[in-house]
C-alpha cells in the first residue's frame, strides 16, 4: 500500500491507472474498525485499485470538543488497511484539502435531506461533510464510491450531491457491520463507559423491535414507544427515533404508500452520541 499525502502525487499516480482500471474510493475519518474494512473488501472485489482516505474533517464538527476527542490511531489504521489489501492511503493535511486558492464550499441545496434528524441536532454538519466528500471526489475521481448504510442520512445526501453535479460515480451502500451483541461498529464505541457499553445494544434491539412492530402498531406509536424504551435506560438520552422514507427522509405515516422505509435513531449513551438505523423495506433497484 502506498501512503500519499499530497493531491498532486495522488492524481499523478491515479491518472496512469485510470485509463485501464476501475478505481474504488472509501473516504473515512480513521480510527478504523471492521465496518470500514468491509467497505475496502467490497471495493477490492469490484475494482482493480482501491483508495482509502483518512481525514478528520474539521468543517463537519459542530462541537470543537468532539473534534478534539476524535481518536487518531494512525499506525493501527495503516496496519488494518495493509491487511485489507488497500492500494492507496490518502492522508492529507487540512491545507491540502482546503487550500486558500480553491473554493471548496458548495452552493447546492439538499432540500429537507440535510435539515431533518442529524441535520436538526447537528446544524452545519452536513455542509461540512458534503464539502469534504465533493473535494475528495474531485481529487480522486473514482468510478465507485463505497459508503456505509450506518450513516444513512450522509449517504442519502451524497446520492443527491452525485446527482446534482451529474458525477459519473456509482454510489454503493454497504451493510452495517455490528458487534456480536448487535451494537453497530463505530469509532466512537471505544469511548463508551464499560458499564454503559453493556447496555448499548438496546439501540439495535429497539430498531429491530420497531421493524417487527410495524405490521401491528401505528408508526407514531412505535416511535413514541421506542423513545420511551431508550429514555428508561440509565445513562441513555435519545434525540430522535424516526421512521422515514428512504429517499426523501420525510417521516411517514403509512408504510404501504412507500417502497423504501428506514427506522433511524440517535441516542446519547453517557457522553457518547451514537446513531444507527435498520431498513424496514427496500426496493430492488436501490444498491
Ligand atoms: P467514518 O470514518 O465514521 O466517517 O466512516 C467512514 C465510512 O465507513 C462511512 O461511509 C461510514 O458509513 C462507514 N461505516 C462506519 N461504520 C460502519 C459500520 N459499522 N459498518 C459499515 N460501514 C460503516
Amino acid at each position: 500500500m502506498q501512503i500519499i499525502n499530497t493531491v498532486i502525487e495522488l492524481q499523478n499516480k491515479l491518472s496512469v491507472l485510470k485509463e485501464k482500471s476501475l478505481i474504488g474510493f472509501v473516504p473515512t475519518m480513521g480510527a478504523l474498525h471492521q465496518g470500514h474494512v468491509s467497505l475496502i473488501t467490497r471495493a477490492k472485489e469490484e475494482c482493480q485499485y482501491v483508495v482509502c482516505s483518512i481525514f478528520v474533517n474539521p468543517t463537519q464538527f459542530n462541537d470543537p470538543n468532539d473534534l478534539a476527542k476524535y481518536p487518531r490511531p494512525i499506525e493501527q489504521d495503516i496496519e488494518m488497511l495493509r491487511n485489507a489489501h488497500c492500494d492507496f492511503l490518502f492522508l492529507p493535511t487540512v491545507e491540502e484539502i482546503y487550500p486558500n486558492d480553491i473554493k471548496t464550499t458548495l452552493n447546492i441545496k439538499f432540500g429537507k435531506l440535510d435539515k431533518v434528524m442529524e441535520g436538526h441536532f447537528r446544524p452545519g454538519h452536513f455542509d461540512g461533510m458534503a464539502q469534504v466528500v465533493k473535494r475528495l471526489l474531485d481529487i480522486v475521481k473514482p468510478d465507485f464510491l463505497y459508503m456505509g448504510q450506518k450513516d444513512f442520512q450522509q449517504l442519502s445526501i451524497i446520492r443527491s450531491l452525485i446527482s446534482q453535479f451529474k458525477l459519473s460515480i456509482k454510489l454503493v451502500m454497504c451493510e452495517t457491520i455490528r458487534e456480536t451483541d448487535g451494537l453497530a461498529m463505530s469509532s466512537r464505541n471505544t469511548r463508551l463507559d464499560p458499564t454503559l457499553r453493556k447496555s448499548a445494544n438496546l439501540i439495535y434491539n429497539t430498531l429491530t423491535w420497531a421493524k417487527e412492530a410495524i405490521s401491528k402498531l401505528p408508526i407514531s406509536v412505535i416511535c413514541d414507544e421506542a423513545m420511551l424504551k431508550l429514555k428508561k435506560q440509565k445513562g441513555f438520552k435519545p434525540e430522535y427515533f424516526d421512521i422515514v422514507d428512504g429517499i426523501t427522509l420525510h417521516r411517514i405515516d403509512d408504510i404501504k404508500t412507500h417502497s423504501f422505509v428506514v427506522a433511524c435513531v440517535a441516542c446519547w449513551v453517557g457522553d457518547v452520541r451514537l446513531i444507527d438505523n435498520v431498513i424496514i423495506k427496500k426496493p430492488e433497484n436501490i444498491l
